[in-house]
């Protein structure tokens, strides 16, 4: 099954996807690649691969400063083909607005028609670093939900200029979701409302942000219910596994750490110990929220394929 939502809409069984990142610019992606190599016992069956927007970098050559834009992290198609090649797993790249003007997305979005790609996960993005607030290319889109209705749009054949007898692409859509709200929005409300604009553009699920408890999660369910979004609202799951992520996992995140979670990791004597308590805390979590029937787990590796092995593990049982 190719698409996520089929997926979702045809198997009883937990949906479960893995969110890998690529290797920065230089490096190989062999490391990324065999990082993922032993969840694969565990039968993901979609791989999400992040996309990173250039940041401005500024040269000084015979007194005059150029700028020009560098991307750290290249290669979101490269290994979307690679993993299809690799583990015949279906890649789901993600989309960003950021850094592209319209034509630029819908010239992306042919490239990924071709290259087989049926499922995208369409973001805003994030500023690249060293910018505080996110600035659209000219013509290019302020919300994801507008990226949203140009995926949609090119799947019922509509391109940006009027083309005789169009061929429609045929992607699945799914968007980003913050169950503690996204850190630019005045409140939770204002912020589904939002969400509830990706959907009606045509977003057919959602994947949530990383968060720690439970309650937070079924919170933000009732919520989105209650506005009207209906379709599948899949938790996102990160291992907080050190000291060092207690902070970095909040400032980078906008995320709450509760206080058991944070005393777990705070009294350990280890980074082994603290490493062993992230990982049962999150396996806690996972339970809980296969027991209230959530439609599947996304896991973020951001490179950790050691706590989400560790994870899987606890979760599902060890493989051979
Ligand atoms: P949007 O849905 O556009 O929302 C952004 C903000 O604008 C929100 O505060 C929203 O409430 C508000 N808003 C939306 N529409 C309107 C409107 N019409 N008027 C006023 N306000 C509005 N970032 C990357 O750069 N690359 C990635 O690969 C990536 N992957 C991610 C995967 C997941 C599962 C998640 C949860 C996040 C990911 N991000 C990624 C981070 C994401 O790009 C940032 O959080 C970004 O700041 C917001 O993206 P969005 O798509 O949620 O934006």
């Amino acid at each position: 099954m190719t698409k996520v939502i089929d997926w979702l809409n045809q198997n009883k069984k937990l949906l479960f996807s893995l969110e890998i990142t690529p290797p920065d610019r230089g490096k190989s992606m062999d490391d990324i690649l065999s990082g993922i190599d032993p969840l694969m016992h565990f039968e993901p069956q979609f791989i999400n691969v992040t996309y990173h927007q250039p940041h401005m970098v500024y040269e000084e050559k015979d007194n005059v400063i150029t700028r020009r834009p560098r991307r750290k992290k290249p290669g979101t198609v490269g290994i979307c083909s690679a993993i299809k090649n690799r583990f015949q797993v279906e890649p789901v790249p993600h989309l960003i607005c950021g850094s592209f003007n319209r034509y630029e997305t819908e010239d992306t979005l042919i490239d990924l028609h071709f290259l087989g790609i049926k499922n995208l996960l369409a973001l805003r993005g994030d500023p690249p670093p060293g910018q505080a607030r996110y600035i659209p290319e000219k013509n290019g889109h302020q919300y994801a939900s507008q990226l949203v209705e140009q995926i949609a749009q090119l799947n019922r054949g509509k391109y940006l200029d009027e083309l005789e007898d169009p061929f429609p692409t045929n992607f699945c859509i799914g968007v980003a979701a913050y169950p503690e709200k996204h850190f630019e929005s005045p409140n939770l409300q204002k912020d589904l409302f939002y969400l509830k604009n990706k959907v009606d553009m045509g977003a057919e699920y959602i994947i949530t942000q990383m968060f720690f408890d439970f309650e937070i999660y079924k919170h933000f369910v009732e919520k989105a219910r209650d506005m009207g979004i209906h379709v599948p609202i899949i938790p996102g799951l990160k291992p907080l596994v050190s000291k060092k992520q207690l902070f970095d996992i909040p400032s980078t995140f906008h995320v709450n750490i509760p206080v058991e979670l944070v005393n777990l990791i705070e009294e350990s004597r280890t980074p082994e110990q603290a490493f062993t308590q992230g990982v049962r805390y999150m396996a806690r979590l996972a339970e809980q929220l296969i027991t209230y029937g959530v439609p599947g787990l996304h896991v973020f590796t951001m490179g950790y394929g050691r706590s989400t092995l560790a994870l899987l593990e606890m979760v599902f049982g060890k493989k051979p």
